[in-house]
This record gives structure tokens, C-alpha cells and sequence, in this order.
């Protein structure tokens, strides 16, 4: 497996994108993202952080460098990890350590972090090449997939212990009133946080821009529908942001107008949708693999294969909660979708 995938070179200076509210960009082993984005909140006597980074020893050189730059000798007093990803989630242990400090997550994220460094759940390996075999994946995409996939437990370390916060809770950080809102879809609760009085939303990978955040059915849960909850949750934060809301997102440039990025987000999955269904015509039967030439125009990466296969299958359920397809487990072990007959 390859775990050392030749990272990007980045811009890792701190940058101050809102009064007291510091950028902090640190390299990811990941071909698409290139990045994670974390933040540094002046609060007080301290700050607050937010996100951790991929685990190696090149991003801790990179921490240790911004808070030099940041901190002005102050302390980091407060960790919040917006979802247990490894680019967000892996250097826990160390800020844990290094601050005396245990993070805030909500608590589903915190069970999915536990369980995928144990190599479970998101990260059990053999069950997603099984599943990706099933779903139609080629034989020449498993091979990839068994490569290059990188492995969570390769950049994540965790904490012993963690503190719970939930949707609705409130953090006062340098005299800004933040609320807690969660989201589903991307990973199980994702927490962001938003600040009325200055319109700024901290959003995780909720909504970024340029890229769309993976959707992704996975091989625990074959029947959930990952891309209703993702659109739930933008239905849910398009009610509270606006057209002039600062995102801070975890991948890319921070941006103005909240409103506008999930009107294309939403505009891009209903294309998606009906892409997929032009892609099964009536009275035939396809897997998600045999959909992933026409609906990944890119070459896909040993990594991308879980995303694209992910994001096809997040597709497709979707089209089944609609009544559109039927999905069958067929007799050869192989799983197909075809269209309702009208
Ligand atoms: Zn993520």
C-alpha cells in the first residue's frame, strides 16, 4: 500500500482572514485535496483550534511553526475537530498532548475515529474491496483501490478521552457567539460553526468551493442515502446563512456568499441524478462500476476508487428512494440497478 503519496507544495503561512481568525494550510496525502485548511481562533488568554491535519511529522513541523507565528506565546485552550476524517482528524493525540487538552466532537464522530484507527468500520479494508468487487468495480480498479488506498490509521492518532457537543450548543471565542449546527452525508455528524453577528460560517467539508465534498454510500450501510442527508443539510443551513456569509471551508479559499455555492451544489447533484439515469436505459441492468467511465471523466487514483464508487452507489440509492430504480443482488454475487418500467 501506498501510504507516502508525494504531497503538493502548498502556501503554509498563517493568514489572519477575519480579525482573530487566523488560517493555518497544511499539506494532506491526498491527490484532489492537496489540502486541509485549520483555524485559529484568538480567544481571550488563548486560542481556540480547529482541526488537527493529516498525523506525520512533516504537518506537526508545520503546527509548531503557525502557533509560533500565531499564538504570541498564548496557549491553544480549546480543540474542536469538525468530523473524524484523518485530515481533520490525525494529529489529535499531539495538540492533545502538547496542550493538555481533550477534543470537542460530537459524539458519533468520535465513535467513527475509534473506529476506523482500529481498522473497522470506514477503514476495514477487505470489506470495502469486497464491496467495490460487488458493486462492478474492474478488476484493474481493485488492483488500484489495493495499492493506493491510504490506510486512516496510517495519520490518525487519537486522544484517550473526548468531550461531547451537540448541535444547538453555543461557544463564546473572542467575544464572537458561535452555534454549533451538524451536518450528515459527508461523514456521520459533522459539526460547523456559525457566527450570526458577523456572518461567518466555519463549515468542515460541508460546503466548499470548486470541489463538491464527497457523498458516499460504503460498505456497512448498503441501503443508506447518504445524498438525501447531504441536501437536507444544506436545505437546513440555506435557511440560516446568506448571500453575503464568509465561509471558511476545510479545502480550498475561503469565500463570500453561502447561498449561491449551495444553490450549485444542488444544481450539480440534480445533474448528476439525471446523467445516472440516462446512464441505465430501460430494460437494462448495470452496476455502479460500469457507471464510472462516463460519469468520472478524471483518472481515478487507488484512493479516488472509494469516493467514485462511493459517489456513484450515493447516486444510485437515491434514484431507488425516488422509485425510479429497483436494485437487485443478483445470483452471480453482483449487485445491479435498472429502471422502474413505466
Ligand atoms: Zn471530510
Amino acid at each position: 500500500m501506498n501510504t507516502t503519496a508525494k504531497k503538493p507544495t502548498i502556501q503554509t503561512e498563517p493568514v489572519e482572514v477575519a480579525p482573530g481568525i487566523f488560517r493555518l494550510t497544511v499539506p494532506v496525502p491526498f491527490r484532489s485535496l492537496r489540502a486541509v485548511n485549520l483555524w485559529l481562533l484568538a480567544d481571550g488568554d488563548g486560542f481556540t483550534m480547529i482541526d488537527c491535519g493529516w498525523g506525520d511529522e512533516e504537518t506537526i513541523d508545520l503546527l509548531e511553526d503557525g502557533w509560533a507565528e500565531v499564538l504570541d506565546g498564548k496557549p491553544v485552550t480549546r480543540l474542536i475537530i469538525t468530523h473524524f476524517h484523518p485530515d481533520h482528524a490525525g494529529n489529535c493525540r499531539y495538540i492533545g498532548d502538547r496542550w493538555g487538552l481533550r477534543p470537542k466532537m460530537t459524539q458519533l464522530e468520535w465513535m467513527a475515529a475509534n473506529a476506523a484507527v482500529k481498522s473497522l468500520y470506514s477503514d476495514d479494508y477487505e470489506l470495502r474491496g469486497t464491496f467495490w468487487a460487488e458493486n462492478g468495480a474492474s478488476d484493474e480498479l481493485i488492483d488500484l483501490y489495493r495499492k493506493e488506498t491510504v490506510l486512516y490509521d496510517t495519520g490518525v492518532r487519537l486522544t484517550d478521552g473526548f468531550e461531547r457537543i451537540v448541535p444547538g450548543d453555543r461557544f463564546t471565542i473572542g467575544g464572537r457567539d458561535w452555534l454549533v449546527m451538524t451536518g450528515q452525508g459527508h461523514s456521520p455528524d459533522l459539526v460547523m460553526l456559525y457566527c450570526e453577528a458577523d456572518d461567518i460560517l466555519i463549515a468542515g467539508d460541508q460546503i466548499l468551493p470548486k470541489i463538491t465534498t464527497n457523498v458516499s454510500v460504503w460498505p456497512w450501510e448498503p441501503l443508506a442515502d447518504p445524498l438525501k442527508e447531504f441536501l437536507d443539510t444544506l436545505d437546513r443551513l440555506e435557511r440560516v446563512l446568506t448571500d453575503r456569509t464568509f465561509v471558511l471551508p476545510s479545502h480550498r479559499e475561503p469565500f463570500h456568499n453561502a447561498t449561491a455555492r449551495i444553490a450549485e451544489l444542488k444544481h450539480h447533484h440534480a445533474e448528476r441524478l439525471d446523467l445516472v439515469m440516462e446512464l441505465l436505459p430501460e430494460g437494462e441492468a448495470r452496476t455502479a462500476g460500469a457507471l464510472l467511465e462516463p460519469l468520472f471523466s478524471r483518472e481515478l487514483d487507488g484512493h479516488q476508487v472509494n469516493f467514485a464508487m462511493g459517489e456513484a452507489l450515493a447516486h444510485l440509492n437515491r434514484l431507488m428512494f425516488e422509485g425510479k430504480l429497483i436494485r437487485s443482488e443478483d445470483d452471480d454475487g453482483i449487485i445491479r440497478f435498472s429502471r422502474v418500467s413505466r
